[in-house]
C-alpha cells in the first residue's frame, strides 16, 4: 500500500467553507472543448476526479459576450441557459467525492471579441493583444460597477451549476483584474488608477463581490501573477508580493503563477520541473489562507518536500493530470513508478490554439473520454485471445503491445535493435529533449508487468520470419525515415543539384554524422526538428545557416508556446536566420535560395546542406507480406495492419494514439465504433 513518506499528501485541506479530501489539485487548464463539447469536458474532469485529484476545476470561463475568447473554445456562464453543461461537469467530479472549481474569466483587451463584435474594455484606451485591428475602451465608472454586476451574476450560476470553488481570474496577463494592476496597462487618474492600493481596487471589489454572493457555500480563490518574467512587467520582489500581501487573507485560497501563458506553462525543453518555485518562496508566510501553485509536478517526492517546506499546502497541476489523470491514485495505492510522466511537450497545448479537443503525447485517451468511451486505466478484454506479433518498438508499436497485452493477447514484441523506444530513443538525445524519454519509460516499465508480453531486442524481420512467427494479428510499426532530397511542403520535386553538395538528413545527425561547417538547415518541417538539430551542430562547433519559407523559425511551435524561445536561442547562438525563402538548387560552393513572395534568388555559400523536410513511411515488409496474400492465409494470420509512422509520419503523440486505437479496436465490430459529437441546440 501506500509509503508513508506520501501520507501528508493525502491530508484533507479546509478552503472557506468546502474541504478537499487531499492536496492534488487540478488547477484550471484550456482543452479545446469547453462550451462546444461540454460533454466531453465534463467526463474528462470527472474521470480526473476519478483518479483521486481533489479539486477539479474548469479552464477560463467566459462570463459575458462583452468579453468572450472565440475562436478559442472555453467554457461559458453568459446566462441561465449554460448551466446544464457546466452542471454535468459538476456532477462529474462530485461523483468521486472530490471539488469542482469555476475560473470566472473576463479578459478585457485580451479579447478582441471576434464572435460578439462588442468593443472590449480595459483600464485605458488600448489596442487590443495580437494583430486584431480593434481597440478596447477605457471602462467609466459605470463599466466597473456593470463588470461587478456581471461577475456576481456569473457566481451565482455557477453556484447553481454546483461548483464549490468560485474563481476571481488575474493571472496570465490575461485577465482583465490583472490590467487593473499593472501600470503599463491602467494609466487611470481616477480611483482606480495610480497608486497601488488604486490599482488594486477593483481586485479587491470583485473578491468581496463574489464573497458576498456565494461565499456562504463556495470558496472564493484568486488566481494571481506574481511575476511575469520581463523588464518592466510585475514581479515577485516587486508589487507582485505587495498585492498578495495587501489581499492576504480576503479570498479562502490563493491560486499562483506566473504570467504570461508561456512563462506558466514552460517546455521542458525550456525549463525542469519545479521552475516556479523561486517565484513562490515565500508567499505562504504572507497569508492565512492555503496556497496552491504549479510546476510541471511529476514526482511525489518534490510534492512532499514542497508541502514540508512551506511552499505550498496545494500541488498544483495541469499537464501532469493531463498525462495521467490517475496520479494521485497511483501514489495512494503505492504504485507511484507506474506514473506516467508529463513530458513537457505542450502538444495538449496545441488543442487549445487549434481551437480543437486537447490530445497529449503520454496520455492518447486524453480527449477520447466521451466521444469514443476511451479510460485512461482500463481497456476490454478481447474476444477472441490469440497472439499477436508487433514489429518496431518505437512509441507506436510499443503502446499497441502494451494494450494488446491488457486486453489479454499473447504479445510479441520485435525490434532489430538492441535500444528500444524507434525515434524517440534517438531524439531525446537532442538537446533539451531528455525527458521525452518518458514515452518509453512508461511504456517498457508497464510492459514489463504484463506477464503475456515478450520482447525480442535486435532482431530484424524480413516476411520470411513473419510468416514463420504465425501470430493471428501482426501490427507493423517499423516508422520512417526522413527525406534526403528536400521533398516537402515547399519542393514538391527533387531540388536540382543535390550532387554538388554533401547532403544530411536528420536520421545522418541523429546517427552521429558531423557535416562540413557552415552548414546550410533547409527546415521546411516547422516543428521542433530544425531547431533542436542548428543547437547541436552548434554545440559541436558548426556554423548554421537556418533557411526556412516560413516567416519565423519553428513556426508550428507557436501552437507549444515555444516560437519566441526557440528564436531567441537560435539568435543568441548566432545562428544566421533566413526567413521567407525556399531552396531553388544546389551549386558547388553553396545553395541558390529564392524568396518565396518575389521569387528573387540569392547565392549562400555553404560547405553543406542539411534538409529537414518530409519522412517516407518505411512499408516494405508491409508490402512484402501483402504481395503474397495466400501465403499469409496458409500460415494462420487474419490480419496485418500499418502503426504509427509507417503509415504516414507525424508527432510522438500521433504515433502512441495509432498504436493505442488500433489495439483497442482491432477487433471490434464496426457498427461497435461510434465517435460521439453533440449536436448545436437549436433556438425554436
Ligand atoms: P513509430 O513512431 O511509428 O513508433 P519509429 O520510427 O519510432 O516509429 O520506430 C520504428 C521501430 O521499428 C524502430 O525502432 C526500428 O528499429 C524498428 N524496425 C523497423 N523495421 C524493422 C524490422 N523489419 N524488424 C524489426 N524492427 C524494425
Ligand atoms: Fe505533458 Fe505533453 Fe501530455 Fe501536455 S501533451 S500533458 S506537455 S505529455
Amino acid at each position: 500500500m501506500r509509503d508513508p513518506r506520501y501520507d501528508i499528501l493525502f491530508e484533507p485541506v479546509q478552503i472557506g467553507p468546502v474541504l478537499t479530501r487531499n492536496r492534488f489539485y487540478q488547477v484550471p487548464h484550456c482543452n479545446g472543448m469547453g462550451h462546444v463539447h461540454p460533454s466531453a469536458m465534463a467526463r474528462m474532469r470527472g474521470i480526473k476526479a476519478e483518479g483521486g485529484w481533489g479539486v477539479v476545476c474548469t479552464e477560463e470561463c467566459e462570463i459575458s459576450p462583452v468579453s468572450e475568447f472565440s475562436p478559442y473554445i472555453e467554457a461559458r456562464l453568459w446566462d441561465e441557459r449554460d448551466i446544464p453543461a457546466l452542471a454535468r461537469m459538476c456532477e462529474a467530479v462530485h461523483e468521486h467525492g472530490s471539488l469542482a472549481g469555476v475560473e470566472l474569466a473576463f479578459n478585457g483587451y485580451s479579447a478582441p471579441n471576434r464572435y460578439s463584435r462588442e468593443i472590449p474594455w480595459a483600464p485605458s484606451n488600448t489596442p487590443v493583444r495580437g494583430y486584431d485591428p480593434v481597440q478596447a475602451r477605457a471602462m467609466s465608472r459605470a463599466d466597473i460597477q456593470a463588470l461587478r454586476a456581471m461577475h456576481r451574476a456569473a457566481a451565482l450560476r455557477a453556484r447553481t451549476a454546483g461548483f464549490d470553488i468560485i474563481y476571481v481570474y488575474a493571472g496570465h496577463d490575461l485577465g482583465l483584474p490583472f490590467h487593473f494592476l499593472t501600470p503599463r496597462n491602467n494609466r487611470r487618474t481616477d480611483e482606480y488608477g495610480g497608486v497601488l492600493e488604486n490599482r488594486v481596487r477593483l481586485l479587491r471589489e470583485l473578491i468581496e463581490d463574489t464573497r458576498d454572493a456565494v461565499g456562504d457555500r463556495c470558496a472564493v480563490a484568486v488566481r494571481l501573477a506574481v511575476d511575469e518574467q520581463t523588464a518592466g512587467g510585475l514581479s515577485r520582489e516587486g508589487e507582485g508580493a505587495e498585492i498578495f500581501s495587501m489581499l492576504a487573507d480576503l479570498p479562502d485560497l490563493w491560486d499562483v503563477n506566473v504570467a504570461d501563458w508561456s512563462n506558466d506553462s514552460v517546455t521542458s525543453r525550456f525549463a525542469p520541473e519545479g521552475y516556479q518555485e523561486a517565484f513562490l518562496l515565500g508567499l505562504k508566510a504572507l497569508t492565512c489562507k492555503p496556497v496552491v501553485g504549479v510546476g510541471r509536478f511529476t514526482s511525489p517526492d518534490t510534492m512532499v518536500s514542497l508541502v514540508r517546506r512551506g511552499v505550498l499546502d496545494l500541488i498544483g497541476a495541469a499537464r501532469p493530470s493531463i498525462a495521467d489523470p490517475f496520479l494521485p491514485k497511483k501514489i495512494e495505492e503505492g504504485r507511484a513508478e507506474e506514473i506516467r510522466e508529463c513530458i513537457g511537450c505542450n502538444v495538449c497545448v496545441s488543442g487549445d490554439h487549434t481551437s480543437t479537443p486537447l490530445r497529449c503525447t503520454q496520455n492518447p485517451t486524453m480527449g477520447e473520454e466521451w466521444r469514443r468511451g476511451w479510460h485512461p486505466e482500463s481497456v476490454n478484454r478481447v474476444r477472441h485471445p490469440g497472439r499477436a506479433l508487433v514489429v518496431g518498438a518505437g512509441p507506436a508499436g510499443l503502446e499497441c503491445a502494451r494494450i494488446l497485452g491488457g486486453r489479454g493477447m499473447e504479445v510479441a514484441l520485435v525490434d532489430s535493435l538492441r535500444t528500444l523506444g524507434g525515434r524517440v530513443a534517438l531524439e531525446s538525445r537532442l538537446p533539451g529533449l531528455a525527458s521525452w524519454s518518458r514515452v518509453i519509460d512508461y511504456r517498457l516499465d508497464a510492459l514489463s508487468r504484463l506477464g503475456s508480453v515478450e520482447i525480442y531486442r535486435e532482431s530484424s524481420l524480413q516476411a520470411q520470419d513473419v510468416l514463420d512467427f504465425a501470430a493471428e494479428h501482426v501490427f507493423i510499426a517499423t516508422g520512417s525515415h526522413w527525406r534526403r532530397d528536400g521533398v516537402g511542403r515547399a519542393l514538391r520535386c527533387t531540388l536540382p543539384g543535390l550532387e554538388c553538395l554533401p547532403v544530411l538528413t536528420p536520421d545522418d545527425l541523429m546517427a552521429g554524422v558531423l557535416p562540413p561547417s557552415p552548414v546550410l538547415l533547409f527546415d521546411d518541417d516547422h516543428y521542433y526538428m530544425g531547431s533542436v538539430l542548428a543547437e547541436q551542430l552548434v554545440a559541436r562547433g558548426v556554423e548554421v545557416i537556418f533557411v526556412t519559407p516560413a516567416a519565423d523559425v519553428a513556426t508550428w511551435t507557436h501552437n507549444t508556446l515555444e516560437q519566441h524561445r526557440i528564436q531567441r536561442r537560435l539568435l543568441e547562438l548566432n545562428v544566421t536566420i533566413i526567413a521567407s525563402h525556399t531552396l531553388v538548387r544546389c551549386m558547388p560552393e553553396g545553395v541558390l535560395a529564392g524568396c518565396v513572395y518575389t521569387g528573387r534568388t540569392r547565392f549562400i555559400a555553404a560547405a553543406s546542406l542539411l534538409v529537414v523536410t518530409s519522412r517516407e513511411p518505411e512499408q516494405a515488409l508491409y508490402h512484402a507480406l501483402n504481395s503474397a496474400p495466400e501465403q499469409l492465409h496458409v500460415a494462420g494470420i487474419n490480419t496485418v495492419t500499418l502503426i504509427g509512422d509507417c503509415v504516414a509520419p507525424g508527432t510522438i503523440a500521433a504515433a502512441v494514439y495509432s498504436g493505442h486505437r488500433i489495439a483497442r479496436e482491432f477487433d471490434a465490430p464496426a457498427d461497435s465504433l461510434h465517435v460521439r459529437r453533440e449536436i448545436p441546440h437549436i433556438e425554436v
